[in-house]
């Protein structure tokens, strides 16, 4: 567990106190401190849901460019 205000590593302190910054804890009571690897979890989704968002992104682009290719080429067929 860290510290919620600085992450300083809570594990094996034996006062319900940060030694860091002071802030208290409460090891019982989760809402008190932070657990390892939340802010990991968040990274993790960030960065898939903005991979997605990349793909979605490039792929519409490429689908209204082949669109696009497709207009212009039937329409210089139809000029010649
Ligand atoms: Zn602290």
């Amino acid at each position: 567990m860290l510290c919620l205000r600085c992450g300083y590593i809570l594990d094996g302190v034996n006062t319900k106190k940060c030694p860091e910054c002071g802030r208290p804890f409460d090891p019982h009571f989760d809402r008190t401190f932070r657990r390892p690897g939340a802010r990991h979890r968040l990274v993790i989704v960030i960065a898939v849901t903005s991979c997605g968002v990349a793909v979605g992104t490039i792929g519409g682009l490429l689908l209204s460019m082949f669109l696009a290719s497709l207009v212009f080429h039937e329409a210089g067929q139809g000029i010649i």
